[in-house]
């Protein structure tokens, strides 16, 4: 609020007395400030890290170290994505985020922390593990043990964006000892507390988890609210993949995340109907989380413009055949049911022709082709040719008439839940697909409407004080662009292609990207909750 204040007294200044000297200064751009305010001409100065003035700025009195004409362009914040995916440590360049101007991620989701994305190194660690870990201790794998030491080797290997950390729930389950569906006892619910309080000290935002995966699906909604206590408590954010996204349990799973909520905020990731028939489905869900915040709770949520979700074959396995020694088993003792369930699954997710097979030697084609070309029934090619966990696939499951409520939604975020190893073509083409397709050919949402859901209000979701708006005193992640001409050039067929229409992409006060060749250098950071948070 400090800030905001002083942005509108500078503003209010007369030119006379704007200063001349910056780092970076946009000229006689349309600034879209991110809170949903009517774009205005005005010129933008960036000095160090901060964005110093917005206004009318004097020219010849103006001394700047790098001039961007921004004429005919907007000036808007740089993107914020609630609900990314990645390992720097692992997949180093994150261009497929900076290029389409988001600024910031937030990683460590689905209930799989930073730094066990990608990797299952950490696999096998225990809660003893994870305390000598913590103690500075080796513990045997190559990777940071824990969300701590990950937040320092990324730090000093040097990102692409800024990244704001989450806890993982099932990291912390299967740290914890809790792996399968036995209850969980007091004595792994207090080690999964332990880590999550580590975690949030070290600077996560929250927490996440992933209801539908592998230890996470096994927990009460007891201990879900257990641990959203001790996030609330730091001020943090519950952001969840819902125990469900299928039309007729969304509600109920709507409800479990509600049970989390107060003192936590809660955050719906990926927000999706599975099986919808009726876009009047959507209003349902709009309806029911504004009529939660109309109560005084704090949810939020984010969508992805695409219809079309992205996951690994055990998404269509039967929940007793969820885990590697479950199926194992299934396929030797119990083969006709396992073929059962399988057939009856991917029946009800509109057949193998709706799952596009998105990594491996089969990419590009569907299920069904593959099955074709193969001359096997479609069970077979799941069970016999790709076995447990698969390739990953798009899975055509949803009605577009329905994701339009959501992606045209004031209130609801745009993110990606992409990542530079997700071969699909959300990973690149996310935000352009909303300023070309929603805002400028559809017509679906202004202009102003649609910035604000990638900046001020994704901020304002995870918590983050000082990114998402363009004024005074904030952070300089700052996009200049052509809203006329923005194209999204990912597609399904290739899906790793930057758009193009973006004149400059600036990341901390630093030209990230210019006329589309980013600068050799890493300008992002790691961020803390615990430095940034109101
Ligand atoms: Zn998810």
């Amino acid at each position: 609020v400090r800030i905001l204040a002083l942005a509108v007294l500078l503003a209010s200044m007369p030119a006379a007395a704007t200063p001349r000297q910056a780092d970076i200064a946009i000229l006689g751009g349309m600034v879209v400030d991110g809170t949903g305010a009517k774009a205005r001409r005005a010129d933008v100065l960036v000095s160090g890290d901060r964005i110093a003035f917005v206004g009318r700025v004097d020219r010849k009195r103006l001394q700047a170290a790098t001039v961007i004409d921004a004429a005919g362009r907007i000036v808007t914040p740089g993107f914020i994505d609630n609900h990314a995916h990645g390992n720097p440590l692992i997949a180093r360049s994150f261009d497929n985020f900076l290029l389409q101007g988001v600024t910031t991620v937030v990683l460590g989701q689905d209930g799989v922390s930073p730094q066990a994305e990608g990797t299952d190194e950490a696999d096998n660690l225990t809660f003893a593990d994870w305390e000598k870990a913590s103690r500075g201790e080796p513990v045997g794998i190559k990777g940071p043990a824990t969300l701590a030491q990950w937040m320092t080797a990324a730090a000093a290997r040097g990102v692409d964006v800024n990244i704001a950390p989450l806890s993982g729930f099932g990291t912390n389950r299967a740290l914890a000892g809790a792996r399968t569906e036995d209850p969980i006892t007091e004595a792994q619910m207090q080690s999964a507390e332990t880590i999550l309080k580590a975690d949030l000290a070290a600077g996560a935002f929250g927490l996440s988890n992933g209801l539908e995966y592998v230890p996470d699906r096994y927990s009460t909604r007891e201990e879900l609210v257990r641990l959203a206590r001790i996030v609330g408590e730091a001020g943090g954010v519950v952001m969840s993949h819902m125990r469900s996204e299928d039309s007729d349990r969304i509600a109920g799973a709507i409800d479990e995340l509600l049970a989390q909520a107060g003192p936590a905020r809660v955050h719906i990731s990926h927000l999706k109907i599975v099986y919808a028939r009726e876009a009047r489905e959507a209003d349902a869900v709009l309806d029911k989380i504004r009529a939660a915040r109309a109560r005084g709770v704090r949810i939020s949520a984010d969508v992805y413009p695409y219809y079309a979700g992205y996951a690994d074959m055990g998404l269509v396995y039967p929940d007793w055949a969820k885990r590697r020694d479950q199926w194992d088993d299934a396929v030797r003792n119990r083969r006709a049911e396992l073929e059962a369930a399988l057939e009856a699954r991917v029946m009800k997710r509109n057949g193998p022709e709706a799952i596009l097979i998105a990594s491996g030697p089969d990419a590009g084609k569907t299920l069904k082709e593959v099955a074709d070309a193969r001359g096997l029934p479609f069970v077979k090619v799941l069970i016999d040719v790709y076995g447990y966990g698969g390739p990953a696939a798009a899975h055509r499951v949803m009605l577009p008439e329905a994701q339009d409520r959501f992606i045209a939604a004031p209130d609801i975020a745009i993110g990606t839940d992409g990542g530079p190893w997700i071969n699909h073509p959300r990973s690149w083409g996310s935000y352009p697909q909303v300023l070309q397709v929603f805002v400028r050919e559809r017509k679906a949402i202004g202009l102003e409407a649609a910035i604000r859901k990638m900046s001020s209000l994704p901020a304002a979701n995870l918590g983050l004080a000082d990114r998402g708006v363009v004024a005074a005193g904030m952070k300089a992640d700052l996009l200049v662009l052509d809203a006329a001409r923005v194209v999204n050039n990912a597609s399904w067929t290739r899906a790793a292609a930057p758009p193009s229409g973006y004149d400059a992409i600036i990341v901390n006060g630093r030209v990230a990207v210019r006329g589309g060749v980013r600068a050799p250098e890493r300008f992002g950071r790691i961020l803390r909750r615990t430095e940034v948070s109101r």
